[in-house]
């Protein structure tokens, strides 16, 4: 299957840096190269931001109505280009042909819900005091961003920013993850061929702090939003409040997933092995700490144990496979540090624990039992297809327990009792919280942290308001 090198895109052209430097693209399947990514210096960096200020002049004088229609054409394009696109993405990143479809589909669904948002980023009338006076509030957009997304959903990551932008009226510099830098690449040609202007979007890979270092304090760029570890997004956020700038911070979590007594603890372990096991785990809304209410411990560690064992681990591409290998070899050494870790404070490994085989990131599903609290895995989002499951006695501990961490991204509960279910739903710290069933991440709804994982929404109707200005003009007749 093949595989391009992969160009930057300054100001509507696709072309390698200018100091001609690429960097080399690993499949995690196997270690081998797949091809290259370029690489962009300072003079790359330059021309994109020049091109983003003029795009954004170009950009933001089309009409909300034809914005809209030229995302809807990318939305469609990449729909019709999805079964090319998603090889790409298992090849670099690792995940299932079926996941990475998936994926696909989703951003073009992202991409319409923020096509209709963007006819509707509404003003309002304010009443007057006085006769003849109309006070108005308008919206505009905040101008260029620079956007920093992860390897984990190379598309998803890079979609909600661009939409967002793009349907506000601003220009947008993506910077994408250099370890899976194919597939956002043809999400973002699926826009230029759509019709967006040139400069209005520009990609760029190379040294990450390098190029946020220098693109976050650059006077053309209003606004950043970043997603990844809170470690870089509290760097990132110390640049901005430096430089003033708009921020939206997508950062790290460590979920509980809280199954009372009186669950359905069958639906409960199904649905919760699918959540944690998808993309290998390495994903900022996986459930992570199992907390389980001591009478249905033992048959939801059974039952979790027995759906972790049938997973079959192997390459993304072969379609049988239900879990692909890590992205990086930084998550296996990550995985095994944190399994050791836990064994040492006298954890239980009740499946899995181990590397599959020394070629490629295979790693098992794994499941620990009896982890202390001081062991690392407790505090430090796993990121991989590790679950902890600890009993609990009662609801004040339970609601302890899922608080215990400066982390509130997702959280999870199973209960029958709508009593339960409206009381975990208020106590728990999150910004996210589904219940009984998976219904996390849909464009339509709001999707964001609070705590140490950031603050700001990617989905639902404010995730454009961080795109917009906020104008008031008084006016009274002449
Ligand atoms: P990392 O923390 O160095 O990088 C995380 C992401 O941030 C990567 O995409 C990286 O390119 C980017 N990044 C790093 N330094 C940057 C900088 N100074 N400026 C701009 N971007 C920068 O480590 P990693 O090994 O890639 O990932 C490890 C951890 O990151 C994971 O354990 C997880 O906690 C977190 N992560 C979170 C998400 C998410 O969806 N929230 C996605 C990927 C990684």
């Amino acid at each position: 299957m093949s595989y391009p090198d992969v160009l930057l895109l300054i100001d509507g052209v696709w072309t390698q840096s200018a100091a001609g430097r690429a960097l080399t693209v690993l499949n995690p399947a196997n270690g081998e190269p797949l091809g290259t990514v370029a690489h962009a210096g300072r003079e790359d960096l330059d021309r994109a931001l020049e091109a983003a200020e003029k795009g954004f002049r170009v950009w933001k004088k089309i009409s909300a109505y034809d914005r809209s229609k030229i995302m809807r054409k990318a939305a469609d394009l990449l729909r019709e280009r999805a079964d090319r696109i998603t090889p790409l993405m298992t090849q670099e990143q690792g995940k299932p042909l079926a996941e990475a479809k998936g994926e696909t589909l989703a951003g073009a669904d992202v991409i319409d819900w923020f096509a209709e948002e963007a006819r509707r980023a509404y003003g309002r009338v304010v009443p007057a005091r006085a006769e003849g006076i109309y006070q108005l509030v308008i919206k505009e957009p905040v101008g260029p961003v620079a956007a920093f997304t992860p390897w984990n959903f190379p598309i998803n990551q890079v979609v909600r920013k661009l939409s967002a932008a793009l349907a506000a009226g601003c220009s947008i510099i993506v910077k994408a993850p250099e370890e899976t830098p194919a597939s956002p690449a043809e999400l973002i040609r699926c826009f230029v061929d759509a019709g967006v202007p040139a400069g209005v979007i520009g990609l760029v890979y190379g040294v990450p702090a390098e190029i946020s270092a220098y693109l976050i304090p650059h006077p053309i760029i209003k606004k950043m939003s970043f997603t990844g570890s809170t470690a870089i997004g509290k760097q990132l956020a110390a640049i901005a409040g430096a430089h003033m700038k708009r921020a939206t911070m997508e950062l790290g979590g460590h979920a509980p997933a809280i199954v009372f007594d009186d669950a359905d603890v069958d639906v409960a372990a199904r649905l919760l092995v699918g959540a944690k096991f998808r993309n290998a785990g390495q994903v900022c809304v996986s459930p992570t700490r199992f907390l389980i209410q001591e009478r249905v411990y033992e048959q939801f560690v059974d039952k979790f144990v027995a759906g972790a064992k049938m997973l079959k681990v192997g390459n993304g591409m072969d379609a049988a496979t239900t879990m692909g290998p890590l992205a990086n070899a930084r998550r296996v050494a990550a995985m095994d540090t944190l399994i050791a870790d836990a064994v040492r404070h006298g954890a239980t490994v009740r499946t899995g624990g181990n590397r599959i085989g020394n070629t490629g990131n295979f790693y098992e599903p794994t499941v620990l039992t009896d982890v202390p609290l001081d062991a690392r895995v407790q505090n430090e989002e796993p990121f991989g297809p590790l679950a902890i499951i600890s009993p609990f006695a009662d609801f004040d501990g339970v609601i302890m327990e899922a608080n215990r961490l400066p982390y509130g991204l997702a959280s999870y509960a199973f209960t029958r009792s709508a009593k339960t279910a409206n009381a975990v739903a208020a106590q728990v710290e999150a910004g996210m919280m589904t219940l009984n069933h998976m219904g996390l991440a849909l464009p339509e709804v709001p999707f964001g942290g609070i705590k140490d994982s950031g603050y700001g929404s990617e989905g639902g109707s404010e995730a454009i308001e961080a795109y917009l200005n906020t104008k008031f003009v008084s006016q009274a007749g002449v």
